[in-house]
C-alpha cells in the first residue's frame, strides 16, 4: 500500500479535543490489517536506511509503530515514557505543552553510549514532544539525527523545529 492509500485511513474527527481542531486519528489505520503492515514496513525501511541501532518511540501511540518497527529490524525498542511509570532511577525532560508542561522519562541505561537511535511517533505537531525526546535521548548519550513519523502537520512548524535542531524529519504523509 502507498502512502497515499494509507493517508484515507485516516479518520479525522472535527472539534477533537476543543473546538476547531482537526484531530488525525490513526484508530483506522491500524485497524487496517494491510495498511498496519504497510505502515510498519514503510517506517522500517526509512528506519534501516537511517543506520539505526535502536528505536525509541513515545508513550502510547509511538509505542504501536515504534515497536513494531524494532521487531521488524530485530532491533532494540527504547521507550519514552510519561512521567512516573518506570519503577528504576530515570532522567526525564520538562516541555511545554499550549496549556501547562508535560514530562518524558527514559530509563537512561537503556541506551548504550553513541547507539544510533531513531525516533517514531505517530505525529508531529508542534514538535515539542519530539524535540523532548531528543533532548533526552542524547542527554543518555544516544545519536539522534533522524525521527519518523506516519503524519506531518507541517503548518505547526514542527519538523522545522526539529530540523532547526540537527535533525532530520521524514513523514508517510501530511496534512495541510
Ligand atoms: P507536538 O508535541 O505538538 O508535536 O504534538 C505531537 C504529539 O501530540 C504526538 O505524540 C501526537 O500523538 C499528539 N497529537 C497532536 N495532534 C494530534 C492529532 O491531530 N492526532 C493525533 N495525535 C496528535
Amino acid at each position: 500500500m502507498t502512502p497515499d492509500t494509507l493517508k484515507d485511513l485516516v479518520r479525522t474527527v472535527p472539534d477533537f479535543p476543543e473546538p476547531g481542531i482537526q484531530f488525525r486519528d490513526i484508530t483506522t489505520l491500524v485497524g487496517n490489517g494491510p495498511g498496519l503492515a504497510a505502515t510498519v514496513n514503510h517506517l522500517a525501511r526509512m528506519a534501516r536506511d537511517a543506520g539505526a541501532e535502536a528505536i525509541a518511540g513515545m508513550e502510547a501511540r509511538g509505542f504501536i509503530f515504534g515497536a513494531a518497527a524494532a521487531v521488524e529490524l530485530e532491533l532494540p525498542f527504547i521507550p519514552v515514557r510519561k512521567p512516573g511509570k518506570l519503577p528504576v532511577a530515570t532522567i526525564g525532560v520538562d516541555y511545554a505543552l499550549e496549556y501547562g508542561t508535560d514530562r518524558l522519562e527514559i530509563d537512561p541505561t537503556s541506551i548504550t553510549d553513541d547507539q544510533r537511535v531513531v525516533i517514531v511517533d505517530d505525529l508531529i505537531a508542534t514538535g515539542g514532544t519530539a524535540q523532548a525526546a531528543v533532548q533526552l535521548l542524547r542527554m543518555a548519550g544516544g545519536t539522534v539525527d533522524d525521527a519518523l513519523f506516519v503524519i506531518d502537520l507541517p503548518d505547526l512548524g514542527g519538523a522545522r523545529a526539529l530540523h532547526d535542531a540537527g535533525v532530520t524529519v521524514s513523514a508517510l504523509m501530511q496534512f495541510e
